[in-house]
Formats: C-alpha cells, structure tokens, sequence
C-alpha cells in the first residue's frame, strides 16, 4: 500500500512551530517511502476562519520547500481537499452511521450561550442522560422531517477499555467511561472535527496521521468510528507539544510562535526548518545540520521521541548563524538587502558590509544592531581612547589620527586591504605599533569599543570622504 500522509492545518492565519514541524514528519514520513503527501484545509469552523490564511500555509510551505503532491489549488484523485467542499459527504456518512448504530439523532437545544461549537458539543451534560438515545430511527427521522433542527452525536455504548498503539507513545488504554458522546455533524450541516477528520482520513486513504499528544484521548473516538464502518486506521504518530519550557507551551502571546515570527526576526527558512526536524526526532548520531532533502534520507519514524520538546531560541540562532556563514556571498547580500534598506540611508559601500557582516551574525535582524554606527556616530566618552592592550590614550589617539588624517587622502584604492597594508606602513614608519594607528581609527569612526569588522573594513564601507570627516570630528573631540 502506497504511503500517503496529509497536513490538514486549520486557516488560522498563523504558522504555528508545531503545526510545522507536524507538517515536516507528515511530509518526510511520505517522502521517504515515496509516497504522497498531500494538503488538507480544514476550514468547518467558519466562525475561526480568517481572510488570505490559506495563502500564509502554501507561502510557508512552499518556502520551506515541502510541495504537496495533491491539495486544493493543484486538486488530485481524492478532492476536493477544502472541507467546507465537502459537507454532502460528511452528510451522507452521518446518517450512515446513524443506521449502523455509531451515532444518534440529538434534539437537545445547544445551551443559549453556545455560540461556538465546544459548548455546542457539550450541551449534554453525560451520554448517559441523553433523552434522544431513546427515540427510534423511526420517531427522530419524523422531528427532521417536519424541519425540527438536530444533531448527529457520536453513540458509544462499549464498556471497559480501548486500546490502540501509537508509534511514538505505544500501546494506549483509555476506558470507554471516559469518551463523550459529542457532536459529529452540526445544526448547520458542518461536521466537527472530530467526524471529518476520519471521514476524510478514510476516504483519502491516508496511511499515517501525525498529530499534536492532545488528540490521544479522542482518538479512541476515532477507532470507534472506524470500526463501526468497517474500515482500517490509519498508523498513528501523536507528537509532543512543542514549550517554551518545562511548563509552558510555546503560545502565540510570546511573539516567537510562528514561522512568520522568526522569519521576521532575521532567521532563514532551512535553519527553522532544520531546527524544528530535530525538536522531537534525533537521527541516531550527532550530526545537526540536515537540509530537507538529507532530513528525508536519514528520517525514521522510530527516532521520534516523547520527551517535551522544549524550543530553544539560543541553539535555533546559533543554526541559523551555521546557515547564513554557508550561504554564498550574493545570497547573503541580497537577503541582507532588505535589512539594509530599513535601517541605512547613508551612501555606503554595501557589498563591502555584508563581507563584514556574513561571517559575524547568526541572524539577519543582528544587522540593525551592528550597523547603527554607520549612519552617525553616537557621543561617545573620551576614555574610549584609553586602551593597555592597544596602548593607546587620548595623547598617542589624537598622534595616531593626526598622521592617518594626513594620510588617507593619500590612498589610491579606497578598499580595506590597501586602506590595512598603508595604515600598517604609516605605523611603522612612525615607530608606532599597528594597534596604535588601528585602535583609534576605530573608536573615531563608530564611537564603539567593538564593531563588527576592524577600523579598515569600516573606513571601506563609510567610504573616503565619511571616514575623513570622521577622523576630523574626532580631532576636534580629542582636542576640546
Ligand atoms: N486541523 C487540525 C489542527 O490544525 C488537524 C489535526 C490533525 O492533523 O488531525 O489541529
């Protein structure tokens, strides 16, 4: 049997860690069976759904590089793949099920306050009270006909327990007790989740389900269904939720939850990507890096582990710096470009900054941070100057940048290997150490202890003109 998974994300408007990383194993369990992986958008609850969210899933997918090979906009042998398309086969297979006795015609009012489908599902206290289990097929088809509105309810009449085996957590027993009868097909003709997910699963044959742990307790539900069919379920994958730590979960309030959210924060697709493979499966050995066509070479569902899988901001940056030192020198420049052009209006020499940049920050969004100096020189303290290491003070500072001022104009190419290798002569010739020309330079030209990138590749970027002005003001400072 061919393999076939489905990422059946809800339009919600946001790609959420976890729902990518569930779309990441739906899609390598595929992949690597040479199977199909298919896109399901499970739009029933309307009153959730929110304008172009259908959009945000396919840009993030096919960002990342997971194409489906069957889905709403390229369609396939099993759509239509929108559930809000599909409400007649919903229907058909709720009053089918009613006949074979999984399910029952419900006329209890949903609570007043049921404006959403939790309350409406819960507007029976216990399955035990349900009047409507009572009425015949014959007494409730006759309320429908006369336009009576109804529910179709999950009948469960099984005692003891359930078992059933997932290939992350094992082999799980859940008492029958413990399952409510809720709702499958709705007042409106939607069916709720918990119906269309094994209607669809079913008749798309799907082989494998992936899914968030807080599904485990219903999937007993689930079986119940199948089994009343007659059909077979699919092999079951629940994953750990991913956390922000050991108690919370990684929730939208904390900014970082979703793939838009990092990506805006200056963090590559494949490192995200990469990062997320690993937050609940390990390959087995020590290796890290895995682009996604390595990630379905060495995936197996057996390396997925239960443990919380707890999001590290610190080691997804520090992969993420490993991406962009391995990207090439134009790549980088461009992805820098939009960076640059947000927070730089100075006419600088931009390809020679993100030579600077590329090996020195592990996220795009560093960018700002370190290029702050470059539009002006914030005030700065004199003490500055005072270096041991360098030694340098404020006397050898305003030497130094008296004799580079009177050099630089001097310089043929404006490019940091000559700007180094004439600045290292004017050091020598004047018996003074590189660090004593350099270090001030540096202090003059950003009004920073540190920079990113040493004084020449600065005066590079600032250009001839800029760095002289810069070296002046500093002058001036120096001899105030
Ligand atoms: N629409 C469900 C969700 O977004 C899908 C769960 C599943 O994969 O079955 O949580």
């Amino acid at each position: 049997m061919k393999t076939r998974t489905r990422f059946a994300p809800s339009p919600t408007g946001y790609m959420h860690i976890g729902n990518l990383r569930t779309a990441l194993y739906e899609y390598l369990i595929a992949k690597s069976a040479d199977g199909d992986f298919l896109l399901r958008i499970e739009d029933t609850d309307q009153k959730r759904y929110v304008e172009g969210a259908t959009d945000i899933i396919y840009s993030t997918l096919k960002t990342v590089g997971m194409n489906w090979d069957e889905g709403p906009d390229i369609g396939g042998a099993y759509g239509p793949y929108v559930q809000s398309e599909r409400k007649p086969i919903y229907a058909e297979y709720a009053h089918k099920l009613v006949e074979l006795g999984g399910a029952h015609y419900c006329f209890c009012a949903p609570k007043e306050d049921a404006d959403d489908d939790e309350t409406e599902e819960n507007a029976v206290p216990s399955k035990f009270q349900d009047p409507c289990k009572r009425l015949t097929l014959e007494e409730a088809r006759a309320r429908i006909a006369a336009g009576e509105p109804y529910t179709v309810r999950q009948t469960i009449n099984k005692k003891g327990k359930s078992h059933f085996h997932d290939e992350v957590y094992g082999d799980i027993e859940i008492d029958y007790d413990d399952l409510d009868e809720g709702v499958l097909l709705k007042t409106d003709g939607f069916p709720t989740y918990n119906f269309a997910n094994v209607i669809d699963d079913h008749l798309m044959e799907i082989t494998h389900v992936v899914r968030g742990n807080e599904y485990i307790s219903s999937t007993p539900k689930y079986n119940l269904i199948y089994e009343t069919f007659g059909w077979t379920p699919p092999v079951y994958v629940h994953v750990p939720q991913v956390m922000k730590d050991a108690q919370h979960k990684l929730s939208k309030r904390n900014g970082d939850a979703s793939f838009q959210d990092l990506v805006a924060k200056g963090y590559l697709p494949a490192a995200i990507l990469n990062y997320i493979a690993l937050l609940g499966w390990n390959p087995g050995d020590d290796r890290e890096i895995f682009s996604l066509d390595e990630l379905e070479k060495a995936f197996s569902v057996e390396r997925l582990n239960k443990s919380p899988a707890i999001f590290d901001i610190v080691k997804l940056t520090w992969m993420n710096g490993c991406y962009i030192r391995e990207l090439s020198a134009e790549k980088f420049h461009e992805l820098a470009m939009p960076w640059y052009e947000k927070c730089l209006t100075r006419s600088l020499n931009l390809e020679m900054l993100s030579k600077v940049l590329q090996p020195r920050v592990e996220t795009l969004a560093e960018i700002a941070e370190q290029t702050g100096f470059l539009e002006a020189v914030s005030d700065y303290n004199l003490a500055l100057y005072e270096n041991k290491k360098m030694k340098t003070d404020g006397k050898v500072a305003a030497t130094a940048l008296k004799l580079t001022a009177d050099r630089l104009p001097q310089i043929e190419q404006w490019n940091n290997e000559s700007l180094f290798e004439c600045l290292k002569a004017l050091a020598a010739e004047n018996s003074l150490k590189n660090g004593q020309i350099l270090y001030p330079l540096r202090i003059a030209l950003s009004g920073r202890e540190t920079t990113a990138g040493g004084a020449t590749e600065i005066a590079a970027v600032l250009g001839r003109e800029e760095t002289l002005a810069r070296v002046e003001a500093a002058l001036s400072k120096l001899g105030d």
